[in-house]
């Protein structure tokens, strides 16, 4: 069932993250072709189903519909089971699900348009820190601390960069981003978060310079990726895995 939920809001986040860049209206209106514009049938739209059965392809045009569209809905199910598995208290999905969609969101609108909409992050963050005053298993403290830390932290990080490189490194969106995963995760969780996004941020920089003809390599200052998906990523890690990591690091096994 919660994997079936998944899916559903997995196609919703679909949605969100084709209209929200182009500043439609997120609620009501039918599901489109991109491209064709042709209005989708209920049996069009079955997540993962659909992609499947219509081969991949708009019934109406012919267009491919990009694969964003299945593995956002596959995303959807994966984090509503995993969820579902890792925390017995269902109390607290009230505030990770939504938390957990909204980096799938912001990991796909980052990917496909460099940006981290504040329609998500602002938002976002706002509801975290209610969430931490209602829920009992939840720290205000903590949860507010983390928003502002976070949010701090990468300002200044920005700032710094922007006079050691001459150009804007972090975007105001990876801020309010940050500021959302304190909101959600408390403050001790944003250690981790950071060292992790900022490995997997590395690691695929490197790969990207490792990727460029050897005439490019001097040109690793200049190479720029979305920074959103490697925040989500660390906050997954540490939303299913932190508790485990911090035993580890401390060495309790
Ligand atoms: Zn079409």
């Amino acid at each position: 069932m919660a994997g079936l939920v998944g899916l559903a809001l997995g196609s919703f986040l679909n949605v969100v993250i084709t209209r929200l860049p182009q500043g439609e209206s997120v609620w009501g209106g039918r599901s489109r072709c991109p491209q064709c514009r042709s209005p989708l049938s209920w049996y069009d739209n079955i997540p993962l189903c659909s992609y499947v059965w219509l081969r991949g392809r708009c019934r109406s045009c012919g267009a491919a519909i990009p694969w964003r569209y299945p593995l956002v809905e596959l995303a959807g199910g994966l984090m509503a089971l995993a969820l579902w598995h890792t925390f017995p208290d269902k109390l607290l999905l009230l505030a990770y699900a939504p938390f957990g969609l909204a980096l799938i969101a912001l990991t796909a609108i980052d990917l496909e348009h460099r940006l981290l909409p504040d329609a998500i992050t602002i938002p976002g963050t706002i509801l975290g820190l209610l969430l931490s005053l209602v829920l009992p298993q939840l720290s205000f403290l903590e949860a507010a601390a983390g928003a502002l830390l976070g949010a701090g932290l990468f300002y200044g990080v920005g700032r710094l960069y922007e006079k050691w490189a001459g150009r804007r490194g972090l975007g105001g969106g990876d801020v309010k981003m940050l500021a959302m995963i304190g909101a959600f995760l408390g403050v001790w969780a944003l250690p981790l978060v950071i060292l992790i996004s900022a490995g997997l941020g590395t690691l695929a920089g490197l790969i990207r310079v490792l990727g460029q003809g050897p005439g490019d390599r001097g040109q690793w200052r200049t190479i720029s990726l979305p920074y959103g998906p490697f925040l989500a990523a660390g906050a997954g890690c540490y939303l299913f895995w932190g508790e485990r990591l911090l035993n580890f690091l401390s060495g309790g096994g």
